[in-house]
């Protein structure tokens, strides 16, 4: 394992809240952190067909045009009965002509389950893949996930995405009804970013 050994980590986002949630998870390590429109990277396509896959192209992409490290995530959700759909395809099945709609990528998730006549509990997972590469080529990856299952009718208004369909094990609130907090202390990105810190930082 590589640990990261500089001041400064290029964060292969566009988002301004996942720059400062990382940004603040990475201070006490001494890093400071600088997104990818600050250095005016344009986001490559995603051709991959996993998290890791589609994670690596945008790390190593931003190191390569930086020079330097470059940390990047990949998210979705995975349904078992639907073969792990919608997987890396969780974003497009949002996608409209006038923006994203995530009520209609729920209800797509629902129907789907119903017209297979898919047995509760319907099984699903959030899935969340880091991923550190260097200039030179090298990388680490860390996989996060959380286990659950997909409830209906939505519930919670909390959150993003599909939180209102989604019930954890262990808890009998959706995402969508968990204050943030919670969510984050739980989810597949707190775990992934655990392993990032024990990995390369801690
Ligand atoms: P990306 O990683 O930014 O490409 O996001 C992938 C998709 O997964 C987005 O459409 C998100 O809404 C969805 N997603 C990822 N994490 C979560 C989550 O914690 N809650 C709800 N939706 C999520």
């Amino acid at each position: 394992m590589r640990r990261f050994s500089g001041d400064t980590l290029l964060v292969a986002t566009h988002n301004a809240g996942k720059l400062e949630e990382i940004a603040t998870l990475l201070e006490p390590y001494g890093v400071s952190v600088v997104g990818a429109a600050e250095k005016g990277l344009k986001e490559p396509e995603e051709t991959e067909t996993s998290f890791a896959g589609n994670a690596c192209i945008k790390a190593h992409a931003a190191a390569k045009a930086t020079g330097l490290p470059a940390l990047s995530d990949d998210s979705g959700i995975e349904i078992e009965a639907l073969d792990g759909a919608p997987g890396v395809y969780t974003a497009d099945w949002a996608e409209t002509e006038t923006g994203r709609d995530f009520v209609m990528a729920m209800t797509k998730a629902h129907d789907w389950l119903v017209a297979k006549g898919a047995p509760k509990p319907w099984r699903a997972r959030f899935c969340c893949t880091l991923v550190l590469a260097w200039p030179d080529g090298h990388d680490e990856v860390f996989p996060g996930t959380i286990d659950g299952q997909i409830v209906w009718p939505r519930r919670g208004t909390q959150g993003h995405g599909y939180d209102p369909i989604f019930q954890p094990d262990g808890y009998d609130m959706t995402f969508a009804e968990m204050d943030r907090w919670a969510k984050n202390k739980i989810s597949h990105r707190a775990d992934a970013f655990a392993k990032l810190v024990k990995g390369c930082f801690d």
